[in-house]
């Protein structure tokens, strides 16, 4: 399985040539990528020798009585070449449809949501923002007074990530030495990133084109670096690639049902260091104060932003629509504002987002709650679980398979 491991690695690198998102983080042997890039194999090329790879995985099954972690690790190396030889068709011309396209990057496919199941909540919060001017606008009005200044940002994100790392080393064992970097950048699609750099450290970049709320704190320092992210890629390279040796996680193809597990356990992490009742409580004793809001409004900003949170599965609607041709940017950007409460600029970004990353949109939200219901299913201790699955090797369609009902 080692030498599938690196051809897998080799090829994955060889796709980076041609699409320059694909190798989210890379660090394995150094020559490799050299290799990469002086080949830069044609992707018809690739296309033949992924195919020939799959055929010698495919032969190599192990036995049903073989251990988990070995069958584990032979069922999501295997799914993870089929999901590189869908982008390198689509890269090639290949057209899919969202569905098709999800299903085959990201091993799953987000469900269909009616505008009137929208509706119903937009009308919960009409009721809890009144006033005149569309229901945006007031969203928009009632949102100002949550702004994390730009002077106090770096203080502000600093608090949140010391709580959401000393909340996630009480219950999950970190290796020694691992640590994260945080900058601020500006003209991105995204609203943050981790850049996973190997031996147990991230470049996390914050986008400040657009204003920071105070939610983004604690949701972008959990997300992206503690139990999120960072802990993620920490984890896979101590157990997966340093103890067991399997190379095929010294890469990290953006495109590929890992960025599923990715993006739902960083999501679901949130809730898991911050459950609600004492996020409130610690938002309103430090980072409001920090950021200079008024902690007595907290409680009230996360009712309303727990309604808004039910609207996340109206991006998905617009991406859906957009990428399948149904409609064009503009009416996906207004279809963001109008259903998600989307603000135009942030629609606008979103829409950017959604061209560049297409389907990925679903690893987020579908992500979060395939995460949840596995997790949950599992009954005791949530840390336990969530350390367990960021320790191994699964792929979304069992999360699915295996949440005990
Ligand atoms: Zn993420």
């Amino acid at each position: 399985m080692n030498q599938f491991a690196e051809q897998y690695v080799r090829l994955v690198l060889a796709v980076g040539q041609h699409d320059a998102d694909y190798v989210d983080a890379y660090y394995g042997p150094p020559e490799w990528r050299k290799e990469a890039e002086a080949q830069k194999l044609p992707l018809a090329e690739i296309s033949m020798r992924a195919a020939s790879l799959a055929q010698a995985i495919a032969a190599a099954k192990p036995v049903a009585t073989a251990d988990e972690m070995a069958r584990l690790r032979y069922e999501y190396l295997s799914r993870q070449l089929e999901a590189v030889r869908a982008r390198v068709s689509m890269l090639t011309g290949t057209k899919l449809r969202f569905d098709e396209e999800s299903k085959a990057l990201y091993d799953a496919v987000a469900p269909v949501h009616t505008e009137a199941e929208f509706q119903a909540i937009l009308s919960k919060l009409e009721a809890m923002l009144p006033g005149r001017g569309p229901l945006i606008d007031r969203y928009d009005e009632f949102r100002k007074s949550y702004i994390i200044p730009k002077d106090r940002l770096d203080t502000v994100f600093k608090a949140a990530i010391d709580a959401c790392r000393s909340r996630t080393l009480q219950r999950i064992q970190l290796p020694a030495g691992e640590s994260f970097t945080v900058e601020y950048v500006t003209n991105k699609s995204w609203s943050g990133y981790n850049w996973y750099q190997g031996r147990y450290r991230s470049l996390i970049q914050v986008n400040t084109d657009l204003p920071i709320y105070v939610d983004r704190a604690i949701d972008l320092a959990c997300h992206e670096g503690y139990p999120g992210h960072h802990v993620y890629n920490v984890l896979l390279e101590k157990n997966l690639l340093r103890d067991r040796g399997w190379i095929e996680f010294s890469v990290y193809p953006l495109f590929s049902p890992q960025s599923l597990i990715a993006e739902g356990t960083a999501n679901y992490g949130i809730e898991v260091a911050f459950p609600r009742q004492e996020r409130i409580e610690f938002e309103r004793r430090v980072l409001f104060p920090a950021a200079q809001l008024r902690p007595e409004t907290a409680a009230r900003y996360y009712q309303v932003l727990d309604l808004v949170d039910q609207l996340s599965y109206a991006g998905n609607e617009a991406a859906r629509r957009y990428l399948n041709g149904d409609i064009d940017a503009k009416a996906a950007a207004d279809w963001l504002e109008k259903f998600g409460l989307y603000s135009r600029p942030r629609a606008e970004q979103r829409v950017r987002f959604i061209e560049q990353y297409r389907s990925y949109v679903i690893n987020y939200n579908l992500g979060k709650d395939m995460v949840a219901r596995y997790i949950e299913s599992q009954g005791g201790d949530r840390w336990q679980a969530f350390a367990r699955l960021i320790s191994s090797p699964r792929l979304p369609s069992e999360l699915v398979a295996n949440a005990r009902r």
